[in-house]
């Protein structure tokens, strides 16, 4: 078994001041034999040696005051300092790895939760509703000829229209909405507890306010439409499948002219 340093001048320091204990305690019976004496002589032998005790162990308590303020104290002090150095520097990792995992599942344009969330956050909610067999509804949402409003005002409107939107989806959804960006110009809404009725009129409201936003840029202001797809989960189907069948209806949505919700 290896002692730290601060451990052996620890045991070091106990050492001198048990030995310096035994001496003063043995000092007492020679004190009692001192009285108890009856020559001079003996007297002299044993008060010179009482005095040699003594001073042993104020000798030894001595060493030991020097050790413990010499050199356990300074000891202490580093074993402490660095102590707290690791703390601060353990809770500095932390904190940055916790803005790591933030910034991994948040769209940096937007600031809403990004595909990987959503991915993952759909995939626990369906594991959740099978056990409670509630409806679950999924919205997927894509801008009308976004493309031509890049073309035609710039990249940086565009990021706006990006932001307004997203900033519209979240006023309008619940706290426990799930409300993504999944890439460029398409968004997705995991809505619980909606039956097909109320997801169809949730969406419906989601695409008038849209309608209804008027990015000011220059001096025109734009107007952008959304069309989307919506389906409430089956219970059976994955996470993929049940994204697909909202997908679809998407598509179907564009094809029969766009600004609309397809069921
Ligand atoms: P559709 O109605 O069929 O959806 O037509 P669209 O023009 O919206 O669709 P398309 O897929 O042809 O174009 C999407 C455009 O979105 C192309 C791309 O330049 C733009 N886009 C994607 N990501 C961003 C982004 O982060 N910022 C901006 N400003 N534009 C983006
Ligand atoms: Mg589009
Ligand atoms: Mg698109």
């Amino acid at each position: 078994m290896r002692f730290h340093k601060s451990e052996t001048a620890f045991f070091l320091f106990v050492a001198l001041v048990f030995v310096a204990g035994l001496l003063i305690f043995h000092s007492y019976s020679v004190l009692h034999a001192l009285a108890g004496a009856s020559t001079l002589t003996e007297r002299m032998t044993k008060a010179d040696y009482l005095g040699f005790l003594l001073f042993a162990a104020g000798v030894l308590l001595s060493i030991a005051l020097f050790f413990g303020i010499f050199f356990i104290y300074p000891l202490i002090r580093t074993q402490v300092r660095e102590e707290f150095k690791l703390r601060a520097m353990t809770e500095t990792l932390s904190a940055r790895s916790e803005t790591l995992e933030h910034a991994a599942l948040t769209d940096g344009l937007t600031g809403m939760q990004n595909r990987r969330y959503f991915d993952e956050a759909l995939r626990e909610y369906l594991a959740e509703f099978r056990r409670i067999s509630k409806p679950i509804g999924l919205i997927i949402l894509d801008l009308d000829h976004f493309k031509l409003v890049n073309d035609n005002h710039g990249h940086d409107i565009g990021d706006r229209v990006l932001r307004e939107v997203a900033s519209c989806l979240r006023d309008m959804t619940r706290y426990h909405d799930v409300v993504a960006r999944l890439g460029g110009e398409e968004f997705a809404i995991v809505a619980p507890n909606m039956s097909e009725d109320l997801l169809l009129k949730f969406a419906e409201r989601i695409r008038k306010s849209i309608s209804v936003l008027a990015i000011v840029a220059g001096n025109v202001r734009l107007k952008v439409t959304a069309s989307a797809g919506i389906a409430v989960w089956d219970g059976r189907e994955t996470a993929e499948e049940f994204y697909r069948r909202a997908d679809k209806m998407l598509y179907e949505a564009k094809k029969l002219g766009r600004n609309r919700v397809c069921a």
